[in-house]
């Protein structure tokens, strides 16, 4: 969906614009999700090129496997940003959005992974693992 949303962190360090074609939201349950978020992970998607700052002074970046890294506020401790290596598009974790996102959940991913101390409850597509 085309929109034009503002971001930011908790401490709004890291603030930023998006525009552009925005993915609707995957809940991630890899372990990586869990770990950086404490549960699943609810992600949107842009272009890179979709995103202008309005402020980053507090962004961070932690590779967190060969094939991926993941934006942060060194600040406030917010998870903002998942991005492949090689990859044109951005996560964005969507609790990031101000205000109304008009964005919808649509799948669930790494359901094999997911911990044991919550059940889906929603009728979404569920993948084992990644799905594009
Ligand atoms: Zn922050």
């Amino acid at each position: 969906m085309k929109r034009t949303l503002i971001a930011s962190c908790l401490c709004r360090g890291v603030k930023f614009k998006t525009s552009g074609e925005h993915r609707n939201v995957s809940n991630c349950h890899c372990i990586q999700c869990r770990k950086t978020h404490g549960s699943y992970g609810a992600y949107s998607n842009v272009k890179d090129k979709d995103i202008k700052y309005i402020n980053k002074k507090t962004l961070k970046w932690f590779k967190s496997s060969n094939n991926a890294k993941r934006g942060f506020c060194n600040k406030c401790g917010a998870s903002i940003f998942f991005k492949f290596k090689n990859s044109d598009n951005i996560s964005i974790a969507a609790g990031m959005f101000n205000g109304k996102t008009g964005l919808k959940t649509m799948r669930n991913i790494f359901v094999s992974s997911k911990s044991d101390f919550y059940k889906i409850t929603d009728k979404l597509p569920k993948y084992k693992r990644f799905s594009n």
